[in-house]
């Protein structure tokens, strides 16, 4: 049985089939919401929940998945962008990225994010609320060695996400970026098998559920008072 300070709102989760997304929809639900998964191949949804078939990069795909989500629930209250991609192999020293490799990161990480973020503010708009989570990483604060496309794409997500917040405070709009450190997810796993950051003051790496909470505070109306906020959840990383 689930319910509680989430109850009875609509959270849209891109990426949210695998890895932090997947985690952000389930303790979502647990929380009280209905939530509409949106994802390349989502898979099945939970029971009373929407999975949607939803590419970041197509603007047209992004508007059809929030027509969905609003067709099933009435609404969308919060938005958290989870679909990314990273590609440690391709993204090295600068002189080795190639066009592809920029142009892929930069549209499902950034552009993915701008569309959106874009969609939601018009829907948000035309409801009187919302709020809208992304979710950047703490490269867009310390930058890392040899990861040039990903680095950038983050820092824009983060600016994008301050931008935003200051435009659609009037809107009664909130908008804050999460920086999650390094979080043990598919995305992740083939990395960390042959190396481990070993400057984590909190002694262990991050699961999903760490980030799925401060996603689900954020979308929540405790954090009534929160937005433009740039919210780092690395178990002290950046700071060492
Ligand atoms: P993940 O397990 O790979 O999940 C990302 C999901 O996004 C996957 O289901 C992926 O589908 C989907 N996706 C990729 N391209 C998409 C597109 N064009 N449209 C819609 N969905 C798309 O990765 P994660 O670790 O949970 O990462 C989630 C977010 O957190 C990403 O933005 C990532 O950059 C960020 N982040 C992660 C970490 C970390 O340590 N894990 C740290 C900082 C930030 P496919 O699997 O089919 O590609």
């Amino acid at each position: 049985m689930s319910g509680d300070y989430l109850d009875g709102k609509v959270v849209l989760v891109t990426g949210g089939a695998s890895g932090i997304g997947r985690s952000v929809a389930e303790v979502c639900v647990e929380l009280g919401a209905r939530t509409a998964i949106c994802d390349l191949v989502p898979g099945e949804a939970p029971e009373g929940q929407v999975a949607l078939n939803c590419d970041v990069t197509d603007p047209a795909a992004v508007e059809r998945a929030f027509a969905a989500a609003r067709e099933a629930f009435g609404r969308v209250d919060a938005v958290v962008n989870c679909a990314g991609v990273w590609r440690p192999r391709s993204d090295g020293p600068i002189t080795a990225v190639s066009d592809e490799t920029w142009d892929r990161i930069i549209a499902v990480n950034l552009t993915g994010t701008f569309n959106v973020c874009r969609e939601a503010v018009r829907v948000m708009e035309a409801q009187g609320h919302g709020s809208i989570v992304t979710i950047a990483s703490v490269v867009a604060i310390t930058g890392w060695e040899k990861l040039n496309a990903y680095s950038a794409s983050k820092g824009g997500v983060l600016s994008l996400s301050r931008a935003l917040a200051i435009e659609c405070g009037p809107k009664n709009i909130r908008v804050n970026c999460i920086c999650p450190g390094v979080i043990e997810t598919p995305m992740t796993e083939k990395v960390l098998a042959y190396s481990q950051p070993d400057v984590l003051p909190i002694g262990r790496l991050g699961h999903p559920r760490d980030i799925a909470h401060t996603a689900a505070f954020l979308c929540s109306d405790r954090s009534g008072f929160t937005t433009a906020a740039t919210v780092v959840v690395d178990g002290g990383f950046s700071a060492a």
